[in-house]
């Protein structure tokens, strides 16, 4: 039920199209982009003039820190002229003289009220309204409602004993006084050393008498190297100026930027040196936090770079001690916003600047005359604090949003923020949110992300307007999935492991999720653009014309995955199934040669072994022996490629990292393979195989007992039919059989192939491609091809069989695992969710699949114990 003062309309009762919440950067051109389309837009803003972060941000040093040439707005090409940047990261007075003069060159102050706090959202179902009362006790009516109330608007309040008894002047630097502070002649103490911290303390250190900084978490920043633009950094921009902006928005971050391709665990120093060095003299974030491409993925990458940035700030602190307090050991750099300085970590060689440690010496409370901390008590003229926002959730829930139902967004949100895309949550029609919690916000260039927020909102109303409709929401699935999506983005980083306020770590009580979308501004772009072009996917809207519900999810695979196969789409590579079986062989080593090679083990060994034909010759193998102490439990392996392609080196990767994480021997065998070995060379190879390895396992240094077998497609197929094989005839005994992704059966006509046909590396004409290969139509449904079909299933291994959503032979992988357990067998099925046939072996690239990798080596790893417990 809406509230009545909200619903009856007040002192002016006026009724718009849109009622946008905040006059910063996102009001400014959703004002001027929706008046573009004819709406009735209405701004409420609670400050008395624009500019959004840049009007209350006032504090000494406040700066971007994204290079202004990008941190601008490029939707008008006149605008972009008529305006120049007179320094590389603009100040705050300079960015808020932007932001006038944008609203003065559009003439936007004439639909904005100013000192007007918007307090409450109500959803009028009968109406189709939005109901919005404000701090004026005004009232107004929309049929939409926009919150650009901005990720960083409501400052977080210091949670010290004691800070309302302090005498002295207090300071926040998100609510800083106009006419500035002279801190001449005073001590002062300044609280918190996040970025407004880190940008204020060397100007407040060089007029205070003394100043002391309490800091809880050390960051990690580096030095900017302002001052006038850089020509190098302002040629691409001036040479073509409509490429720079669209590059800008095809890129991670929203600032041009080509990702470099160079793994650090993979790298010698002198490169690693070399990368960070050149990354660190731009002074710019971005770079720095693409040094290597899996520097946010993996700790020991990421850790290179951080020792860096400790090593400098090192080498200019003097005082050890300081210098050691200084550097941040807490995080993996990037988990929490890092920081840009300019003489930061050289304030504390001034005799007058003292750090204190808040994690060893905590505040035991503000007085009436300072801070006592438990073994010393410090007198303030002024305290700073520098303690950070309630970010990208809290002014949104600030605001009583009430949609559908009675429902408020806070309730809905009680969890952490539920939401489309960022920009819409069900149950609330017709209301949006601009860089909301779930898009790419604070991780980018927000003026790129923002721009980008508002042309697809107002895209969006043009198309609700042309089908005749006028209310639009997500549905529940869409939402959820996206959340899904969003989530798994944040899985394969290192972000979740920090206490940041991109968590909602720095607000007490704050659900802890991952608020921002990390996927990329490119991915996310192409995402939103998606639903656009899928006839608004995931979205009910309804009107006059009738009611319209594109129920559906716009992104399903794993994000790595997707990346990988985009890719691949971008290169255009021919197809296996185009070439001949020799030229796919070649093809495929030089693809293997370009990856990277996968973790180090204790040690690698290749050698042959007799196959099950004496005439064809021996087949090769590697052995992969764990660096832990022996002796090892063995494992045989069988590599993928449809028993055409494929070779140890091919799997090499995948064995290194079963080997690492199983603490197994593994053993790569090389079978013999189509066309000049056809069906059923490889699976006799295999049982060949497994009879030699069982027959030498302490020349090859592995422990007594079973073997097990394990494999990948086509490889999957030769451990099923082995297990087969070898049950029937006299063994040896295997100790159990791990299937990843299995051929079980020829039969091509079932659902996973029909959906999966195309575009997810093994395509079903290259699959039959590989049966022709391999066997003759006639000998494709014997058991030795088609395990499946076997008489029976009964008495086989213990079995760990993976299959893949959006892999056509996921349908057969899930029957056998069905049908060995229905005969009586001890299974495992995972199921991975997001992947493709090919995504779960590319180590070190596709990082969403170490989970079912550590399942799989968990699974070999429990073979091997069951076979200990029954002995
Ligand atoms: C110190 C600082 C430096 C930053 N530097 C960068 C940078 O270099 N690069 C970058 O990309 N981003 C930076 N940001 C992020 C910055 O917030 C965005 O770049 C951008 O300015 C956000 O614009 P906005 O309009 O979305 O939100 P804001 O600028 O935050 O504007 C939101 C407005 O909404 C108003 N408001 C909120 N709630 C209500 C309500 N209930 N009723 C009425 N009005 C309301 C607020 O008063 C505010 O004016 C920085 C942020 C801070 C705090």
């Amino acid at each position: 039920m809406a509230d009545s003062r909200a619903a009856e309309g007040g002192a002016q009762g006026a009724e718009v199209d849109v009622v946008v919440v905040g006059a910063g950067f996102s009001g400014l051109y959703l004002l001027h982009k929706l008046r573009g389309l004819g709406l009735r837009v209405r701004v409420l803003e609670a400050a008395d003039d624009v500019g959004g972060t840049w009007y209350w941000n006032r504090y000494p040093g406040a700066r971007c820190d994204i290079p202004t040439t990008d941190y601008t707005f490029s939707f008008d090409p006149d605008l972009e002229t008529a305006w120049t940047w007179s320094e590389k990261y603009a100040t705050q007075p300079e960015i808020l003289r932007y932001a006038q003069f944008v609203a003065e060159r559009y003439d936007l102050r004439r639909d904005i009220d100013f000192n007007t706090r918007v307090e409450a959202a109500h959803w009028d179902a009968a109406a189709n309204q939005w109901r919005i009362r404000t701090s004026t006790d005004a009232s107004l009516s929309a049929r939409f409602c926009i919150m650009a109330s901005g990720c960083l608007s409501v400052p977080k309040a210091p949670e010290i004993t004691g800070a309302s008894r302090f005498q002295g002047d207090v300071y926040f630097t998100s609510r800083w006084p106009h006419q500035g502070v002279d801190f001449t002649g005073q001590r002062v103490a300044v609280i918190g050393t996040g970025s407004s911290g880190i940008q204020s303390i060397p100007l407040i250190a060089e007029q205070a008498a003394q100043l002391t900084v309490f800091q809880r978490t050390p960051n990690y920043s580096i030095p900017a190297g302002n001052g006038p633009v850089a020509p190098a950094r302002r040629a691409p921009l001036e040479a073509d100026r409509a490429g720079y902006r669209q590059a800008a928005k095809l890129s991670r971050a929203g600032v041009p930027n080509e990702p470099t391709q160079i793994y650090g665990r993979y790298s010698q120093p002198a490169l690693q040196a070399e990368r960070f060095e050149a990354a660190w003299q731009t002074g710019e974030l971005i770079p720095i936090l693409g040094v290597f491409a899996d520097q946010i993925l993996f700790p020991d990458s990421n850790a290179i770079v951080a020792g860096k940035v400790r090593e400098k700030i090192r080498a200019v602190v003097q005082d050890p001690e300081t210098a050691e307090l200084l550097c941040p050991k807490d995080h993996h750099i990037g988990t929490k916003r890092p920081c840009l300085d300019t003489g930061y970590y050289q304030t504390f060689n001034r005799p007058n600047v003292r750090l204190v440690d808040l994690r060893t010496r905590p505040i035991a409370s503000i007085t009436e005359t300072g801070i006592d901390l438990a073994d010393e008590t410090m007198a303030f003229d002024a305290i700073v604090y520098a303690t950070g926002f309630d970010a990208m959730t809290g002014a949104i829930v600030a605001v009583d949003i009430t949609g559908r139902d009675g429902i408020t967004l806070k309730q809905k949100w009680a969890a952490g923020p539920i939401t489309y895309l960022g920009l819409m949550s069900a149950g609330f029609p017709n209301f949006f949110t601009i860089t909301g919690p779930g898009s790419p916000s604070v991780l980018s260039n927000m003026m790129v992300s923002i721009e980008q927020h508002v042309d697809w909102v107002s895209d969006c109303l043009v198309r609700l307007r042309a089908d005749g409709l006028t209310t639009i929401e997500p549905t529940p699935a869409a939402e959820a999935a996206w959340m899904v999506h969003s989530n798994d983005c944040a899985a394969i980083t290192l972000f979740p492991s920090a206490d940041s306020w991109y968590m909602g770590a720095n607000v007490p009580g704050k659900p802890r999720v991952f608020l921002p979308y990390v996927g990329g501004v490119d991915a996310y772009r192409k995402a939103c653009d998606d639903v656009a072009v899928r006839g608004d996917l995931g979205l009910h809207r309804s009107g006059p014309a009738g009611e319209r519900c594109n129920d559906g999810v716009v992104r399903q695979l794993q994000p790595d995955v997707g990346m990988v196969l985009d890719m691949l789409a971008a290169m255009n590579l021919p197809t296996f199934n185009s070439m001949s079986a020799e030229a796919a062989r070649a093809f495929m080593d030089q693809l293997s040669a370009a990856r990277p090679p996968g973790p180090a083990v204790g040690e690698t060994l290749d050698g042959t072994l007799p196959g099950a034909s004496p005439g064809s010759g021996p087949l090769n193998y590697r052995l992969y022996r764990p660096a832990t102490p022996g002796p090892h439990p063995v494992v045989v392996y069988f590599h993928g490629g449809g028993w055409v392609l494929g070779s140890h080196d091919s799997d090499d990767p995948l064995c290194r990292d079963l080997c690492r994480r199983s603490g197994c021997l593994i053993v790569s065998v090389d079978y013999r393979h189509a066309p000049e070995a056809r069906f059923p060379a490889a699976a006799d190879d295999g049982s060949a195989a497994v009879r030699w390895v069982s027959a030498h396992l302490a020349d090859l240094g592995g422990a007594p007992g079973p073997v097990a077998v394990a494999g990948w497609s086509a490889g999957a197929n030769v451990a099923a039919v082995t297990c087969q094989q070898l049950r029937d005839n006299g063994g040896p005994a295997i100790a159990g059989q791990l299937l990843l992704t299995p051929v079980t059966d020829c039969d091509m006509a079932t659902p996973s192939y029909q959906d999966n046909a195309e575009g997810y590396v093994l395509t079903a004409p290259l699959m039959q491609w590989f049966w022709d290969h391999y066997a003759d139509p006639a000998d494709r449904a014997h058991p030795k091809a088609s395990p499946l079909r076997a008489a029976s299933l009964a008495n086989l291994p213990p079995a760990c069989i993976v299959t893949c959503q959006f892999d056509p032979l996921r349908d057969e992988g899930v029957a056998y695992a069905k049908a060995l357990a229905a005969a009586g067998n001890r299974v495992q099925h995972i199921p991975a969710r997001g992947h493709t046939h090919t995504s779960l072996t590319m180590v070190d690239v596709v990082v969403s699949g170490e989970p079912v990798r550590a399942e799989m080596a968990a699974a070999l790893h429990g073979f091997f114990q069951r076979v200990a417990v029954a002995a």
